[in-house]
């Protein structure tokens, strides 16, 4: 049907389209279409933006983060933009990331790419002063975010204070929200019998819980919550390590949680032996992921690539093929 569109009111069709997806995503923590069909119509939109540059609009959402804050929630306004993250779908576009950045930093050696896997949950900004908890936060769309600390000190591994005494007067540290696929069986049969609607998959379980105006309700869901990045650093005690998985480790040592299957990688190479290695582990973790991140490892590498409109330039996120999320609802709804 499409075939008998003009480019630019394709565009125009995709862009309602996507902006509705994203508000039932991003806001209501209540998707309609499996991820998978989501990427099709990015993918598709991506497409002609890119063969008309022209009709390329700075609200198009190719050029924007998420989803706005609920207003129901005060909002917090991010000193360091919480950004989103490019993809690769395929080995030749991952092929392509590297030789992008090698060409822009005018070097032919190797490069570092700190691997990690994708949680699949909610990006989430814990500020701390003094080693305490004193902030946290949502991305909403990138640049203000929804006020949730209250909900985020009920999660169990989030530390209310940091351990030792040389971390910065003023550290915000990035990670994921998740749930466990244990915990989001258990807490929809309990929805079910309650006569609720079941959630979706472990993400919208966890951006729902997340999102509750009753923090008891929150402290009662089965959440983790992951490190994967520093935000905003101010007063440093002891210099931070000059790459991305240094300072990971640095959290680790303040008492912040890691997933267990970070490495490094020298090149896209052993990029894509990780990809293929967690794709292999992908069924048997306790929770989900939807594909690998790379990250240039070297803070000054980075700096020098700095970002593009809603993603860092020096990190890419290499998806496995797309699962049909929405079945799970199926799945569930079928054990009553
Ligand atoms: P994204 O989820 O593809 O990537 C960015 C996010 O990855 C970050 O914000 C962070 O939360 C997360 N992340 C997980 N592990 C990370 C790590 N180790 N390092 C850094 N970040 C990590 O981007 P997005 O813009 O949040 O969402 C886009 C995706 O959301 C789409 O590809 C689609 O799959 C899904 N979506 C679906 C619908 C729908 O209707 N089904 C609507 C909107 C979006």
């Amino acid at each position: 049907m499409s075939n008998a569109l003009s480019p630019a009111q394709r565009l125009t069709q995709l862009i309602n389209i996507i902006n509705e997806y994203n508000y039932q995503y991003y806001v209501q923590d209540n998707p309609s279409v499996p991820d998978a069909e989501y990427d099709r119509l990015m993918h598709e939109l991506l497409d002609i933006e890119k063969a008309h540059p022209d009709l390329r609009s700075p609200d198009s959402p190719s050029q924007k983060v998420g989803g706005a804050a609920l207003s129901a929630f005060e909002q917090v306004e991010h000193e360091v933009p919480m950004l989103s993250l490019d993809n690769a779908f395929d080995e030749d576009d991952m092929i392509a990331f590297e030789k992008r950045i090698k060409d822009r930093l005018k070097i032919t050696s190797e490069i570092s790419f700190s691997c990690e896997p994708k949680l699949d949950g909610l990006a989430v900004s814990i500020l701390y002063e003094n080693g305490k908890l004193v902030r946290a936060a949502t991305r909403g769309d990138g640049r203000v975010g929804e006020n949730i600390t209250t909900n985020v000190r009920t999660i169990a591994n989030v530390p209310l204070r940091l351990r030792g005494e040389d971390f910065p007067q003023r550290l915000e540290v990035r990670g994921e929200v998740i749930m466990t696929r244990a915990g989001f069986e258990t807490l929809n049969v309990a929805q079910i019998k309650k006569g609720k609607k079941p959630f979706v998959n472990p993400r919208n379980a966890a951006a729902g819980s997340l999102r509750q105006l009753d923090p008891k309700i929150t402290a009662a869901r089965p959440l983790l919550f992951y490190s994967y990045s520093l935000g905003l650093v101010e007063n440093v005690q002891q210099p931070l390590a000059i790459t991305h998985s240094g300072r990971l480790k640095q959290l680790s040592d303040w008492g912040l949680p890691l997933s267990k299957e970070l490495e490094v990688a020298q090149g896209a190479k052993e990029c894509l032996t990780y990809f293929h290695k967690i794709g292999a582990l992908r069924s048997g973790l306790s929770y989900d992921i939807d594909g690998v991140v790379f990250k240039v490892d070297e803070i000054a590498m980075q700096q020098e690539l700095g970002f593009v409109a809603r993603a860092p330039r020096w990190a890419i996120a290499h998806k496995f093929p797309a699962q049909e999320e929405m079945s799970t609802l199926l799945d569930v709804e079928f054990q009553v």
